[in-house]
This record gives C-alpha cells, structure tokens and sequence, in this order.
C-alpha cells in the first residue's frame, strides 16, 4: 500500500467521527513494531482518552467449542438490535506462536462482521501476554473513541489469559457446557472466582436437563465462595447461542450489574484501580525487559547463575551486583 500514510490528526478526526477506517489504521499502528508507529499510537491514544470510558466493557472466556464465537454472534446481534455499538476484541497469545488465531476470527461471526454497528478485530499477535494485553487495552480506548458502547473481549480458557482479560473488563462471563454430572470438577478455581456470571451454553435438544441440572450445581458452588467486592452475586443461567435463546437474559443480568455496581460506585472505581495496576504492571514489564536484554547483563548473567549454585557468592549478593550494573 503505497497510499500516503494518514497523520496522527486525520487519525484522530476520522475515529472521533465514527469511521472505521480510521480506527482499523490507529489499531495497527498501536500493534506496530516499529518506534515511530508507536510513537504516533501513543498521540492519537491521547487525544481518545477523553472520549474513551463511555462502554461496558465484557470479557467472555470458555474453553475451545464451548461456543465462544457463536454466542458473540448471536449476542453481537442482539445488541446491534438494541441500537448499540458492539466492538470484538481477543486476547490470544498462542496467536503468534500457531500463526493462526483460534479466537476473533471473523469468518466465524458471518452475520456480526456484516453488521455496521459492529466491529471485530482478531488477537494482536505478540510474544508475550503483557505485550497482547497492552495492545488490547489501548484498542479498547479506540474502539470507545469511535462511538463503540460495549466492547467484548473475548479469550480461550488456558494460561493466565483470563487473568490479564478480567483485569481490563468490567463484567466477567464464563461460558460452560453441561456434563454428565462432573462440572465442577477440573475447571480451574480462580476462573470461577472472576466471574460475574456462568452461562450454560447448548442449553437445546437432547442437552437442556442437563444443563439445568449443570446450573444448579454452578449456583449452589457459587453460594462457597466470598462476597465480591462489588457487592454483586454472580448469576448462573442457561443458553443456546446456536437458537439464539437466553441472550436477552444475559443482556438483563450485564445491565443490571452495570446499575448495582454504578450505585455503590464499584464500577468507577474498579476502573481507576485497573487503571493504576496497569502502570505499575507496565514499569515493571519494562524494567525485567531492560534488565534481561541489557547487554552487559547478559554477559555475565550466567556467571552469576553458576557461582551462585556453586555457594562462591550468595544470591542476594550476585543479584545486588547485577541491578549495579543498571544503576538501580
Ligand atoms: P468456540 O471455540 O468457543 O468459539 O466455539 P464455537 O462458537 O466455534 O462453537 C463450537 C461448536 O459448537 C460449533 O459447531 C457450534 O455450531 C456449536 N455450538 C455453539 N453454540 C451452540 C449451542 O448453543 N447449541 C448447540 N447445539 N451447538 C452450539
């Protein structure tokens, strides 16, 4: 593409103005590699920022085939029929390492991608969590510049990805399947400590005992863990994305969650505490990289490792003498 590349104003007019064009061309200058599209990101970024913060912010997690991408879909749609603005984001680190995302993939959500008032955008590719959520966390400010009121960030149940997702989102919603009386056996305790609410999906046909009997369990599990900061319950209730049923109901419980967690002010203040665990989170992301990738470290690193094991310096000493070389 040999188009002359927009400035950092056009950019900023075009997303204020609700193009998507422009908000596509910001995203893969925020995804960029290179310094100077960078240092444009972090312009146009600013200039959002006081038009950002205006969403709810989702994320929707569930491990492969629960049904992830036929539920946005379906939900996508559902919203876009409100009048609202539906903006897809993923966070999927093994992207780069597969070459092909598994998550946001757009020839899954057929109707969603068609949909003017919706906009979905696959995983960045990058080589660590931290460096894909960034990303992410920077597009979401995008996408709400653009006129996008729900932002759905959708990731795959392994690794610490519903982790970095949960700390970017409002809402938290676990997708599960039924199974034959062993749900709550093997799912990971901390998930189902994050979420605000456990959607049962393929609730149809031959599956909708199971899956009320599924929810059941969910809801007695949920009543063992301590209240949420929040103040709200978590709900459990059954879908099929596929029919398109139960959608509304979740919609009503997000709604709901928004006015609770709005009254007691844990909305707003969940978001300023996000928001400075992210700067901390990014100094120290940056300063273990400056350190490990410092040449003169890297020299000696191993050095140090060795004596170390071998009892020649202690631990504390070897790992004072190498923050020295850094001056910290
Ligand atoms: P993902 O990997 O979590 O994104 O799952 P997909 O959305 O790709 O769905 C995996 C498979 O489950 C597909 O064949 C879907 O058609 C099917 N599926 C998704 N939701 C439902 C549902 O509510 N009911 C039924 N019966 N099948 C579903």
């Amino acid at each position: 593409n040999r188009r002359k590349q927009p400035s950092v104003d056009e950019l900023v007019t075009g997303i204020l103005n609700h193009d998507k064009v422009a908000l596509s061309r910001a995203i893969t200058l925020v995804e960029s590699k290179s310094v100077t599209h960078l240092a444009k990101a972090t312009e146009i970024i600013e200039k959002c920022l006081p038009h950002a913060n205006t969403s709810i912010r989702i994320g929707i997690t569930g491990v492969p085939g629960v049904g992830k991408s036929t539920f946005i879909e379906a939900f996508g749609k559902h919203l876009t029929g409100l009048g609202k603005k539906v903006a897809v984001l993923a966070v999927d680190p093994s992207s780069s390492i597969s070459s092909g995302s598994i998550l946001g993939d757009k020839t899954r959500m057929e109707d969603l991608v068609k949909d003017e008032n919706a906009f979905i955008r696959p995983s960045a590719s990058g080589d660590s969590l931290g460096g894909v959520a960034r990303k992410t966390r920077e597009t979401i400010i995008l996408c709400e510049a653009c006129g996008f009121d729900t932002i759905v960030i959708e990731t795959v149940g392994v690794g610490q990805s519903e982790t970095a997702v949960h700390s970017m989102v409002d809402f938290f919603l676990l997708l599960k399947l039924a199974g034959a009386g062993d749900e709550l056996q093997g799912i990971k305790r901390g998930i189902i400590e994050m979420a605000d609410a456990i959607v049962i999906n393929k609730a149809d046909g031959d599956n909708i005992k199971r899956a009320q009997i599924a929810r059941t369990e969910f809801k007695r599990a949920l009543h063992l863990y301590p209240q949420k900061a929040s103040e709200w319950l978590p709900k459990v209730v059954t879908a099929s994305a596929l029919k398109y049923e139960g959608i509304d109901d979740v919609w009503q419980l997000i709604s709901e969650f928004c006015e609770t967690t709005k009254a007691n002010h844990y909305f707003e203040n969940h978001r300023k505490q996000q928001n400075r665990f992210w700067l901390l989170q990014t100094i120290e992301e940056r300063l273990k990289h400056n350190f490990y990738n410092n040449e003169h470290v890297k020299s000696v690193l191993d050095e140090y490792l060795n004596a170390t094991e071998n009892s020649t310096i202690s631990p504390f000493h070897a790992a004072q003498q190498l923050l020295d070389l850094l001056k910290f």
